[in-house]
């Protein structure tokens, strides 16, 4: 077997018509001699060397479908003791939804991690500190299913569902949630991880910590996370949702600060920017029917610059009074454009998942698997008006690329012990261009978003703006020191403890394998 596996390697190699190592006989026999659960494939090494991005693809050598835990700590413990000689390395793939090849492999193992988690059970429990036990490439909108039959859900999201438990936690997971609970590595109890040398270990905040830390945010370094210990809370079964707009942005601004530090709020608090918008993948982010608040051809907006304050309120249908009282106070503080209220009630299941409903509508129309040159910063409250004026209308004359979320967060809700870089201020924006370019030239293109893209990253660099990238694709080491700034030496610290060969996330481009 191993001659037909050895075989089968160099055709996918040559017909990717990519250059790379290719690791020798032995190595491959070894790999193949391994006892597992699951299986090694090769007519899929395709599918693994493409991502949501769509810009990067990266021919692995084989796919791993682990059966089992052990079926990854094996692979892992034999690429580890085959050491510095081999060239290969291993990738955990989650739903493959990074942006530059972070979750590809050149050369080496991808791990489907959606494989384990078909053959490993959500547990949900319940009592006084209710947890679902999730496997690390669960999809969120399965835990979410599964939880929602308990009456339970997690606390904290992503905008997008249809993400995995383990890559979501290798980045932080940040949604409208995150003012109040943080983002999604700060709702985690627990992590079962596979070490870059094969090793299962548990940790905690009280057991194996550093090891806990390094991998919530850790960008897949540390070890690859098959099993998060998840925080969850009685789940609404409705939600109040609710758009406003505002022309200008320190009003903006300043009534979601007031919102993410009141006692009293709403339950979600997120934003986004509207420039000159036309054409369907505005809608990106759903709209209300039938009613759609954002639909400049309805509101005159003069060619101003707007910005749409989005809020829910949790409800169960015996509160809808009390739903409606707090929402009337709360919007009675707000300052937006008073004949722009938008509202419509969903259930929290159809609320969670709404992107996903845009995500039909954009395949439908072959506008889903195309490149997403995005850009996501975190931006620090103190130098957000300065980025604003300069970026929307200035760098940005339109929004019709994609949708430009715009929110602020609370950085103590964020633990500084985890491997996620943030910038050094109480409250900090994220601020996400999610540009889809369709065309291969013009205003629709890659070249024609990069090139938006790095002006702003310019004019932060050259401005002082304390920016920080979020799912950074950075592709130099000195590019990541930079990012990590003091914290280099902490991360660089735990590689060498947990991954000392570089096996592990090698499309992150941090740490070259050891050879
Ligand atoms: P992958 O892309 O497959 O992997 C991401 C990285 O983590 C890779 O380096 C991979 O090797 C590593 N990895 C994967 N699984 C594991 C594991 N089990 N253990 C260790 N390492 C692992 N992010 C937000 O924070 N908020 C949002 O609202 C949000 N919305 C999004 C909407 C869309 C439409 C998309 C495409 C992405 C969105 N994201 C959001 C980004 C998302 O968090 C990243 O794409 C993330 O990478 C999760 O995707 P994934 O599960 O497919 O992981």
């Amino acid at each position: 077997p191993s001659i037909v596996y050895c075989l089968k390697l160099l055709m996918l190699l040559a017909l990717g018509g990519v250059t790379m190592h290719v690791p020798d006989e032995d190595v491959v026999a070894s790999l193949g001699a391994l006892r597992l659960d699951g299986h090694f494939s090769f007519d899929d090494a395709q599918a693994a060397a493409r991502d949501f991005g769509n810009r990067c693809s990266l021919l692995p050598a084989a796919v791993l479908h682990p059966g089992s835990v052990s079926d990854i700590a094996a692979t892992v413990r034999r690429v580890f003791l085959l050491g510095r000689h081999s060239p290969l390395t291993i990738a955990a793939r989650g739903h493959g939804h990074s942006l530059l090849g972070q979750s590809q492999a050149a050369g080496g193992i991808v791990v489907k991690m959606e494989s384990l988690a078909a053959t490993a059970v959500l547990q949900v429990h319940g009592g006084p500190s209710p947890h679902v036990d999730a496997p690390g490439g669960e999809l969120w909108i399965n835990v979410l299913h599964e939880t929602l039959k308990h009456g339970l859900a997690p606390r904290s999201w992503t905008d997008y569902l249809h993400l995995t438990v383990g890559g979501t936690l290798s980045n932080a997971g940040v949604s409208g949630q995150a003012f109040r609970h943080g983002p999604q590595v700060s709702n985690v109890n627990q992590l079962e991880i596979v070490t870059g040398r094969g090793d299962v270990v548990t940790c905690s905040h009280e057991v194996n910590s550093d090891l806990f830390y390094a991998a919530l945010g850790g960008l897949g370094q540390f070890g690859i996370i098959t099993r998060a210990r998840i925080a969850l809370e009685p789940a609404p079964k409705m939600v109040r949702w609710i758009r406003v707009l505002y022309s200008d942005f320190e009003t903006f601004t300043e009534d979601q600060e007031m919102l993410i530090t009141a006692e009293k709020t709403f339950d979600y608090i997120e934003g986004f920017v509207i420039i000159n918008r036309t054409g369907i993948l505005n809608n990106w982010r759903t709209s209300f029917k039938p009613q759609d608040p954002v639909q400049a051809s309805q509101f005159q907006s003069d060619g101003r610059v707007l910005y749409c304050l989005e809020l829910t309120k949790n409800f169960n249908h015996d509160e809808a009074d009390i739903m409606e009282q707090e929402v009337g106070a709360l919007l009675s503080r707000l300052r937006y454009i008073s004949s722009t209220l938008f509202y419509t009630d969903v259930t929290y299941l159809e609320f969670l998942d709404r992107v996903h409903t845009s995500e039909l509508e954009l395949r439908a129309q072959g506008l889903w698997e195309v490149p997403h040159p995005w850009l996501n910063l975190l931006i620090p409250r103190s130098t957000i008006h300065k980025f604003a004026r300069e970026v929307f209308g200035k760098i940005l004359k339109d929004s019709n690329n994609g949708p430009i979320l715009l929110y602020p967060v609370n950085r103590t809700k964020w633990d500084n012990r985890t491997s996620v870089v943030i910038p050094d201020e109480e409250i900090f924006y994220l601020v996400g261009f999610l540009s889809s370019a369709p065309s291969s030239s013009g205003p629709g293109s890659v070249e024609h978003a990069m090139n938006l893209n790095n002006q702003i990253v310019d004019f932060c660099e050259k401005n002082g703006v304390g920016m920080k990238q979020y799912l950074a694709p950075y592709t130099t080491q000195q590019q990541w020191k930079a990012h990590f700034g003091a914290r280099w030496e902490t991360f660089e610290r735990r590689k060498h403890t947990y991954d000392p060969l570089a096996i592990l996330a090698p499309g992150q481009r941090i740490f070259p394998k050891v050879s």
